[in-house]
């Protein structure tokens, strides 16, 4: 049955990503090729889970307690400098 419910209500139910490490879902994982890198920062923008980390000019690395693998950053990285490779467990 619907029940409405006062805004404080609804913030009170809605949690940060960060408190979910969704980095335990993951496969694959990305691997940076800082040769190819352009720094045009679309895997930074496009990333869902804002795992990736600038560490420099052209230099970024990604938050393996985040990241979930999904390889979206390599999808739109315009130089191919990310590669998704199968993770070791
Ligand atoms: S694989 Fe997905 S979650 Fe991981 S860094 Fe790339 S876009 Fe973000
Ligand atoms: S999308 Fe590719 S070229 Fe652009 S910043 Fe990320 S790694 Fe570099």
């Amino acid at each position: 049955m619907f029940k409405a419910l006062r805004l404080e209500e609804i913030y009170e139910k809605m949690v940060s990503s960060e408190e979910y490490k969704t980095g335990g879902w993951r496969t694959f994982k990305p691997v940076f090729d800082k040769e190819k890198c352009i720094d045009c920062g679309s895997c930074w923008i496009y990333c869902p889970e804002n795992s990736i980390i600038k560490k420099g000019k052209a230099d970024y690395d990604v938050d393996l307690e985040f990241c979930k693998g999904c390889g979206i950053c390599a999808n739109e990285c315009p130089t191919e400098a990310i590669k998704m490779v199968l993770e070791e467990k």
